[in-house]
Formats: C-alpha cells, sequence, structure tokens
C-alpha cells in the first residue's frame, strides 16, 4: 500500500475531471473514508495535509476520534441508528445520510441538547434499489421542508449511493437524477443547497462530471 501515490494520483484524477466538466477542481472534496483502515494510515494522510475523513460506523468514529489530531473534520456517511445519534452529533460535523423523518427530529433534538451544528445531507434512493436507503423522490421535499425548519442541524444538500457495478448510462441517470432533484428543492425551499455527496472509487469520475462536490473514497486510497 502506497497511501502518498495513491492519494496524489487521486487527487489528480479528481482534479482532470473537474476540469474536462469546466469544474473548478476546488469545488470538489476528496472525502477520505477511513473504515477499512487503522490509526497510522489516517495518520499519514493527515501529514499529507488531508483533514476531512469519513466513517460509517459509531464505534470506529469514535475511536478515531478520540485517537487522532482535534483539526480534523470528521464526515459520518453511514446509516445512521437512533441510539446512535448522540454519539455521532458530538464527534462529526457533517453527516450524509438522513433517511428518515424521525431521525431529522431526533439528530436535529439532539444537536440543541449538545450544541452542537453539523451539516447534514438528505440520503436519496434514487436508483430506487429495495436494498438501498434513503429519501425516495416523492418523499425528499417533505422530508427538506422539515430538513430547513430545524434550529440546530443545517442542511447543505443531497447524498445518494450508486449502484455496485453499474454502466456508465445507469451512473448518469443516478448522479444527473440527484443533481436535478437538487436544483428542483433549491427552488422550491429557496435555499441554496450546494452539496452532491455522490461518487466512490469506482465512479467518483461520471459523478463529477455529474455535480458531485463531495466524492467519498475509501479502497482506492488504501489498495
Ligand atoms: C465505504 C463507503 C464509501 C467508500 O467506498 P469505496 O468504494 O471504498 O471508495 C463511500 N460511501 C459510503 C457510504 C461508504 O460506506
Amino acid at each position: 500500500m502506497n497511501i502518498q501515490e495513491n492519494y496524489s494520483a487521486l487527487k489528480a484524477a479528481v482534479a482532470a475531471a473537474a476540469k474536462n466538466a469546466n469544474r473548478d477542481p476546488r469545488d470538489v472534496l476528496l472525502l477520505a473514508v477511513t473504515k477499512s483502515v487503522d490509526l497510522p494510515q489516517v495518520q499519514e494522510l493527515y501529514d499529507l495535509g488531508v483533514r476531512h475523513f469519513a466513517e460509517n460506523r459509531e464505534p470506529e468514529l469514535l475511536r478515531k476520534t478520540a485517537a487522532l489530531p482535534k483539526d480534523i473534520i470528521w464526515h459520518f456517511i453511514g446509516p445512521l441508528q437512533s441510539n446512535k445519534v448522540r454519539k455521532v452529533v458530538k464527534n462529526a460535523q457533517v453527516i450524509h445520510a438522513l433517511d428518515s423523518l424521525a431521525l431529522i427530529e431526533r439528530v436535529d433534538r439532539i444537536c440543541g441538547e449538545e450544541n452542537r451544528h453539523p451539516d447534514v445531507m438528505l440520503e436519496i434512493n434514487i436508483s430506487g434499489e429495495a436494498s438501498k436507503g434513503g429519501f425516495s423522490v416523492a418523499e425528499a421535499l417533505p422530508a427538506a421542508q422539515l430538513a430547513a425548519s430545524c434550529k440546530n442541524i443545517r442542511l447543505t444538500g443531497l447524498m445518494t449511493m450508486a449502484p455496485n457495478h453499474a454502466e456508465k448510462k445507469v451512473l448518469q441517470q443516478v448522479f444527473g437524477g440527484l443533481a436535478a432533484l437538487r436544483d428542483r428543492l433549491a427552488k422550491e425551499l429557496d435555499l441554496p443547497l450546494p452539496t452532491l455527496s455522490m461518487g466512490m472509487s469506482g465512479d467518483f469520475e461520471t459523478a463529477i462530471v455529474c455535480g458531485a462536490t463531495v466524492v467519498r473514497i475509501g479502497s482506492a486510497l488504501f489498495v
């Protein structure tokens, strides 16, 4: 595993994909997903200048936040169980995958109690696969209205997961669909909603062409 080489190559690939799409590379965050690695690998990326890291499970988030530098910005990208909300909001500044109205209300209430003010995204199940979490496209407007009305969380956009190993055409439908939904919600709510969290190791270039502002990269950093 050569993390430095992998990171350099991925940074260059993200920048090239942005330029190809006539976008500013600085508008795309390469979010390092560290769920499959231990503390030294995270520290190595930190020493290369990376500050945004993501975990998808609460115990691992807590273990890493406790042990690693305090200026890391931690993103929670996994499904969030209601009994894990307090620990997650105390340790993560960004929450990517709010997926029910009850969870939105609970996260906002607990953020009030803990005086935390995370950026949040709604997870949308654009592909409609039964195995995937998230709001349907039809549920997205009421969910966004609820989240936007909350006092303690800040709704910044949407997140989705594409089907595994999908063809480019399918990826374009999923990522393009999320971008179109974001545009519609932003207009209906009169809110900016700048964030599109979409694209992983296997599909980030297509996601960037479709407007991704956060690509969540795990395995390609640590091969
Ligand atoms: C693991 C994970 C990723 C990273 O996936 P890779 O294919 O390893 O890049 C991105 N998003 C979520 C929600 C994940 O759980």
